[in-house]
């Protein structure tokens, strides 16, 4: 069983509601909420583990370190868990660069086996489809863990083995910037797709039953990706090229193709990727550069996020940039459910990651989306479907699919 609402959360839930009508979360639709299993596939939140002052078990400001999930979030928000990220920024590719992105990665993943061995009542390591259902039951969150950006495997491909062991069941296989494997959406391509490195890493995770993510890799990856993965892949953290046409989203067709193939997207919550921001060229150098002065995302310290976010409010402000809303983040989930079919997607918002839109900031507000999807007309079996079925599904899928493959070869 879930542990029970508490009466200031319910009170909060349907009382302290915004002005908003759809986004008044109705009785009925927080009590289904709390019903279902809820996982979101795109958890960024390993990057404060080991943060100073950072504490899972206490709610720490959404702003100004972008905290976005923490225990007290999860409780108010009804989420039972999700996919946890080792997240590794791409750096240069040099025989160095690979080893410090291998320590990069194997330090995350010791940083999440700490968390989960530090709070063992309330959060719990999920290795199989059927693990999500009895941790929920037994009262704890549920960690499933996945790579985002597979640099750390460049120096030594045989490591996802060993990842594989610690738990890891999703790869994603490139971020913002090509690397060995695969060419990202985000820059001019190096392999037309995946390098030869990159479908051996792909056969591999077939074999171990780790389930391939598309997200962040160029369209010509998703084709590969298709043609070549035994098991149905998914998209963590994804939107839709229809309603807003960005590299890091969808187009219909291919949309199609994936459900079609058997696997599932899971919308993201991203502002720049929902809408057009008015975000200039000139904008970006001005973010980019502001990055680069604090060393990057991952090297920034607690103080230097409330400098840095100031000083890009600043940014915001003088370019005039237009914030996406929950009402841009709801066409991008209305769409792909209409062209994917409610079995075929989910929810990913980048949580923690950039993640996150006026009028849903952090995970507390996750009733918002099942109350509109109740609202839509989507039956009980769709929500919870979305909320966490067809992810289990696919990891279902992909654990069976190294299992026959294991017994041909034995
Ligand atoms: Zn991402």
């Amino acid at each position: 069983m879930k542990p029970l609402l508490s009466g200031l959360a319910l009170a909060l839930s349907l009382a302290c509601v915004p002005a908003l009508a759809a986004d008044t979360v109705s009785a009925e639709a927080r009590a289904l909420h709390e019903r279902i299993l809820t996982l979101d596939s795109h958890l960024d939140t390993p990057m404060f583990f080991a943060r100073e002052g950072w504490d899972i078990l206490q709610r720490n400001d959404t702003a100004p370190l972008n905290s976005q999930v923490d225990l007290p979030k999860m409780v108010e928000g009804g989420l039972d868990g999700g996919v946890w990220v080792i997240y590794t920024g791409q750096r240069g590719r040099t025989p160095a660069d690979d080893l410090a992105a291998r320590d990069h990665g194997l330090t995350r993943l010791v940083e999440i086996r700490e968390l989960l061995a530090a709070h063992p009542d309330t959060f719990e390591l999920a290795l199989t489809a059927d693990d999500a259902a009895r941790i929920r039951d037994a009262g704890k969150r549920v960690v499933y863990i996945s790579i985002e950006n597979a640099s750390p495997l460049s120096a030594d491909p045989s490591l996802l083995g060993f990842y594989h062991r610690m738990g890891v069941r999703v790869l994603g296989l490139v971020h913002t910037s090509n690397n060995d494997f695969a060419d990202s959406a985000s820059t001019p391509p190096e392999w037309n797709g995946l390098s030869d490195k990159g479908r051996a890493l792909v056969a591999e995770a077939n074999r171990l039953g780790i389930v391939l993510d598309h997200s962040h890799a160029s369209d010509a990856v998703f084709d590969q990706l298709i043609a070549l993965s035994k098991a149905p892949i998914i998209l963590s953290h994804t939107g839709a090229d229809a309603v807003y046409e960005h590299p890091r989203n969808i187009d219909d067709a291919r949309i199609r193709t994936l459900a079609e193939h058997g696997g599932v997207i899971l919308v993201n919550s991203l502002g720049s990727y929902l809408i057009d921001t008015g975000a200039t060229p000139a904008y970006r150098e001005e973010v980019a550069a502001l990055f680069d002065r604090f060393g990057g995302r991952a090297n920034m310290r607690d103080a230097d996020w409330h400098e840095f976010d100031r000083l890009r409010a600043e940014l915001d402000a003088k370019h005039g940039l237009k914030q996406a809303t929950l009402d841009d983040y709801f066409a991008h989930i209305l769409h792909i459910i209409e062209v994917a079919g409610p079995e075929h997607v989910g929810f990913g918002a980048d949580w923690d990651g950039g993640g996150g839109v006026v009028g849903m900031e952090d995970v507390s507000d996750l009733p918002k989306i099942t109350a509109r999807l109740l609202e839509a007309g989507y039956t009980e079996a769709q929500i919870e479907a979305m909320w966490s079925g067809n992810l289990l599904r696919v990891i279902r899928q992909a654990q069976a699919v190294a299992e026959a493959e294991a017994q041909t070869a034995s």
